[in-house]
């Protein structure tokens, strides 16, 4: 599934709810940070061997995976709402960071 066929998915279940007029690009970047807490919260006190195994454990996998797509899902909304195209501003950012930060350094 395409970034655009998703962000058409959330939209088209925000418009159903009638939850456009909640969807401003301040409120929909509060509710980015605080999903990436719960995902963070997903990790917290784990070692890291015990983090690399998290997805291991059913429940605690099922937990990650939904929080994961909570953020997902708020950072295509906010794309959405702002008219900005995510695969042209990764595709942005990586060669920022190829000059900042030259392989083989
Ligand atoms: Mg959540």
């Amino acid at each position: 599934m395409s970034i655009a066929t998703l962000q058409d998915l959330l939209a088209d279940f925000a418009d159903r709810r009638d939850w456009g007029r909640f969807h401003t690009p301040k409120n929909l970047a509060m509710a980015l940070a605080g999903e990436a807490g719960e995902l963070a919260a997903e990790f917290q006190w784990l070692d890291p061997e015990q983090s690399a195994r998290v997805m291991d454990d059913p429940a605690k996998a099922e937990a990650v995976r939904l929080e994961m797509a909570d953020v997902l899902s708020y950072l295509l909304r906010l794309a959405d709402v702002l008219d900005v195209d995510l695969e042209a501003a990764v595709r942005e950012k990586t060669a920022v960071n190829e000059a900042r930060f030259p392989a083989g350094r």
